[in-house]
């Protein structure tokens, strides 16, 4: 078992990933500069895993503080999670996000190429596909990010695949999420939205919890079962299973390798609607409002490479990330920021 550091640690994903590596013996060294994260996270999952997790708050572009945290802590392997991940600020602020993405992932590359670390999992995500020329997207789907943050994405992955290409002792994996929701069974961590959700499931429970008068469904005359908008839904638990997987598939093999992480099923807005209603026993009222310009009808992954090579699947129902993102709500009782 490796020694791993975890880029944007106490995040959403990076504290559920820190869980199940813990778990399972890795040795996790978390770096994350709190620009949307607090060190709250920290001691929560400190309580989950039973024991303190060493924590560096620092910046990706940080060259010289990656360098010495890498060799100080005897790093083996690296999870890039550290990112910013809003599509409409990404479209206000391009600079900001290149820079924090592009930049933050060449820092990264450049600080395991001084100390000869070479194994890398990048947090990659469904976005790279653009608008779907066909469903499910497996990996073979041509890419074509449609706003700078996906461009990010699309410009690492690239990135990632001429290191591979340029040295073939780097192990790269890039893994293309779907929908990550839910929050591990503890109901400690969870998904913490700054200000008014721009996803679907952190709005619903604001709204079960009577945060928010009602839930604005963008378009029914979508040409799905009910016309709303379908996609692909992950268990943020199941989501960090898969960085366990790939980090296994990445220790027998070498190379660059784009993997999907997501069920394979979608749901539409008013199936979530439905599933949060029962897992929370509140009512979730809702109106029909205009589409959101940018989106798609549907978005749902192909996940057979992800089973054939990580040997992965994602276990967990919908009811499962309802029940789980309802007990974070209510176990935190998340202030809401108007
Ligand atoms: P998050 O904002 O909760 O976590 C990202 C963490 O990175 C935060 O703790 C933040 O403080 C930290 N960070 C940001 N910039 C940094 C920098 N320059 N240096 C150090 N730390 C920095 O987001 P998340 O949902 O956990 O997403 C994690 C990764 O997964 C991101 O790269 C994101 O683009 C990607 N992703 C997320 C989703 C999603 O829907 N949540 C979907 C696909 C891909
Ligand atoms: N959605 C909605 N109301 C909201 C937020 C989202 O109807 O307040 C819809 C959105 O149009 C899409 C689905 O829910 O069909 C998932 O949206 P989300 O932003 O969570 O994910 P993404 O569109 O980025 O895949």
């Amino acid at each position: 078992m490796g020694r791993l550091l975890i880029t944007g640690g106490t995040g959403y994903i990076g504290s559920h990933a820190a869980v199940v590596l813990s778990k399972i013996g890795h040795d996790v060294v978390l770096y994350d500069n709190l620009s949307n994260s607090s060190r709250c996270v920290l001691e929560n999952l400190n309580l989950i895993v039973g024991r303190q997790i060493p924590f560096v708050k620092g910046d990706v572009r940080d060259t010289e503080l990656l360098i010495s945290t890498l060799s100080a802590q005897g790093i083996d392997a690296v999870i890039h999670f550290a990112g910013l991940k809003a599509v409409g600020e990404s479209v206000e602020q391009p600079v900001k996000y290149y820079g924090n993405n592009v930049q933050g992932s060449i820092s990264l590359l450049q600080a395991m190429q001084a100390v000869q670390v070479k194994t890398l999992v990048f947090s990659s995500s469904a976005t790279v596909y653009g608008e779907p020329q066909y469903l499910p997207l497996d990996e073979r789907h041509p890419i074509r990010a449609t706003n700078p943050y996906g461009r990010s994405k699309l410009y690492v992955e690239q990135m990632l695949s001429d290191v591979v290409s340029a040295d073939a002792a780097w192990r790269i994996a890039c893994l293309r999420y779907f929908n990550p929701v839910g929050a591990h069974e503890s109901g400690l961590i969870g998904e913490r939205p700054n200000g008014v959700p721009n996803n679907l499931m952190p709005y619903i429970i604001q709204v079960a919890a009577g945060q928010r008068p009602y839930l604005n469904v963008f378009g029914n005359d979508y040409s799905s079962t009910d016309g709303t908008g379908v996609r692909d839904y992950i268990h943020v638990m199941d989501l960090a299973d898969g960085h366990a997987a790939a980090l296994d598939f990445l220790d027998k093999t070498s190379g660059w390798h784009a993997i999907n992480l997501g069920t394979g099923k979608g749901y539409s807005v008013l199936e979530v609607i439905k599933a949060c209603e029962k897992a929370t026993g509140r009512k979730v009222p809702y109106k029909i409002a205009a589409r959101r310009a940018g989106d798609v009808a549907a978005c749902y992954a192909d996940p057979a490479k992800a089973s054939e090579r990580l040997n992965w699947t994602a276990k967990r129902s919908l009811d499962d990330m309802c029940h789980s993102s309802w007990r974070f709500q209510q176990k935190n009782r998340l202030r809401v920021t108007p």
